[in-house]
């Protein structure tokens, strides 16, 4: 059985002064400890505000919480793993997998967990960030050479913004905060949402509650899961024949990448993920009615296609409701919609989503002109180089920063590819002795523009949804727009020609 690393981990003292520091402990933040490592840069702090590893991954604990990448993509090219259990992982599985190549590597002496980042603020005269850093209350100052942020976009739960909601008399609470102390057998429950959380959470409900009410605002597009248990053979393939599971990987990476032309620019090229979708509801829902409610009116692939095999099944269920009038608000014993019909319930699951358009870290992190990276996004939107470095905040390495996210692959290549860049930065400073890098103006803007020239064109802009993707100034600042292998082209190695250098 795996222990938590919280539980049998704890730093004796923080040190003052590090090269390098690390914010988060998920993919971004473990991987770049790995990567820091292997680089020969050492003197590296990783910060986490969690009581243990693995970010995403140990937060979301929901049921039926799991992932809708394939596992042999979904995980380090570097740490492989022979014995997944499926096709798709489920949570606890990616969890433990953290832990153990974290565990391997020998990179845990230097995380400090149960340890958030308050503060951080560019010390233009030393070339250095000041941080301010709280554990188990006591504040600690570090100065660090760089930051290497890995704290993603889905880290910290956005709320509805819903009359009533903070006088809820029974349970609330988010689907990445489950609260695993309530019984929520035979209760009455309402879920809000119906995003990549929601629909893995409903199935699961449906089978306990006495009574769930699935509140959507837009219905989303949900084909198959082609998730399936591994065969003893097949993972015992993977263990002694290594080629076949990186032949596997690949395959399973090319065949993702062919579905990049029907997000930017091919529309077209998209009716099979419709059909799939439109046999997925016919197959789940008998209800005319019903079955009219789920499906979507906007182009495939807008919003985040989804994958199950149980939603639909569950929301024809007699013990689910499918309500779709708008809620108006929240009372201390139900949820009452438009039509002002209230419907009593004992539990509310907020599946609402994550700040990702504006992510919270940036409030905490104050660049050479004295404004935080919150404020400077808050007035031109979220924006920066290679979806890693920022004008203003010298040495500051965003790990799935601006536009790197994916509708289509995995997290973790993207994830990888920043590193070899940083790592790359990390390097070329020690090599010219450069004490601070910065992206030029010039190069951020050109790279942003190009960016949006081609968003404009792509289905997350034009596909007819509002969504998490596009910030309130309707700009697209998520979304990574081209093939995963054209990003890690442009991050192959570091373009000094783009930055501003200070000499050490
Ligand atoms: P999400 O995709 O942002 O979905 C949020 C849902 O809440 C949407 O249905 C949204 O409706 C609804 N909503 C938001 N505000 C509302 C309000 N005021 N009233 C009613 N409904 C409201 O969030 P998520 O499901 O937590 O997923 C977030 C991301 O996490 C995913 O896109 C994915 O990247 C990741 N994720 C991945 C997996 C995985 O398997 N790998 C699993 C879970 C999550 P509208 O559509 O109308 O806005």
């Amino acid at each position: 059985m795996w222990v938590g690393v919280g539980t049998v981990f704890a730093m004796q003292a923080l040190p003052t002064q590090v090269d390098h520091l690390v914010i988060g402990a998920g993919f971004a933040g473990i991987g770049a400890a790995i990567k820091l490592d292997e680089a020969g840069e050492r003197d590296y702090l990783v910060v986490e505000k969690d009581d243990d590893v693995g970010g995403t991954w140990q937060a979301n604990t929901y049921p039926g919480a799991a992932c809708d990448v394939p596992s042999q993509l979904y995980s380090f090219s570097f740490g492989r793993r022979q014995d997944w259990s499926r096709s798709f992982s489920p949570q606890p599985e990616i969890r433990e997998y953290l832990h153990r190549v974290a565990r391997e590597a020998g990179i845990l002496d230097r995380f400090s967990l149960a340890t958030r980042m308050e503060d951080a603020r560019w010390d233009d005269t030393a070339q250095r960030w000041r941080v301010r850093v709280t554990h188990g209350g006591v504040v600690h100052d570090v100065s660090a050479r760089t930051i290497l942020s890995g704290t993603g976009g889905l880290s910290e739960p956005r709320l509805p913004d819903i009359e009533g909601i903070e006088d809820f008399g029974g349970t609330i609470f988010h689907s990445a905060r489950w609260d695993h102390s309530v019984d929520l057998r035979g209760l009455r429950v309402a879920v809000i949402g119906t995003g990549a959380s929601a629909i893995q959470i409903v199935p699961e409900l449906q089978k306990i509650v006495g009574r769930l009410m699935v509140h959507q605002r837009t219905a989303p597009y949900v084909i198959p899961r082609t998730d399936r248990r591994y065969t003893r053979v097949e993972r015992r393939l993977f263990r002694v024949l290594p080629a076949l599971q990186r032949l596997y990987r690949t395959a399973t990476y090319w065949g993702r990448e062919l579905y990049v032309p029907a997000f930017t620019g091919h529309q077209e090229l998209a009716w099979p993920a419709r059909k799939l979708a439109l046999q997925n509801i016919a197959r789940g829902i008998a209800d005319p009615e019903l079955r009219a409610k789920v499906t979507p009116t906007y182009a495939v692939g807008c919003k985040r296609v989804l994958i199950s095999n149980t939603y639909y099944p569950a929301l024809a269920a007699a013990n689910v409701e499918l309500v779709t009038d708008r809620i108006d608000r929240v009372t201390p014993t139900g949820i009452v919609t438009a039509d002002e019909t209230e419907r009593p319930v004992d539990v509310i699951v907020v599946a609402t989503g994550f700040h990702a358009t504006a992510q919270p870290i940036a409030d905490h992190i104050t660049g050479r002109d004295g404004i935080t990276l919150g404020e400077r996004w808050e007035a031109e939107g979220m924006a920066s180089y290679k979806g890693t470095t920022t004008r203003g905040f010298p040495n500051l390495f965003q790990i799935v920063g601006a536009n790197t996210t994916l509708g289509h692959s995995s997290m973790v290549f993207m994830i990888e590819s920043q590193l070899a860049y940083v790592i790359d930065a990390l390097r070329t400073m020690r090599v010219h002795r450069y004490a601070a890098v910065e992206p030029r103006q010039d190069s951020q803007d050109a790279w942003n523009e190009d960016l949006q020239e081609r968003l404009s064109r792509s289905v997350w802009n034009t596909g007819g949804c509002s969504s998490w993707y596009l910030d309130r100034h309707g700009r697209n600042t998520v979304i990574w727009p081209r093939s995963t292998f054209a990003f890690r082209q442009q991050l192959a190695e570091f373009d000094v020609a783009a930055y501003d250098v200070a000499a050490g």
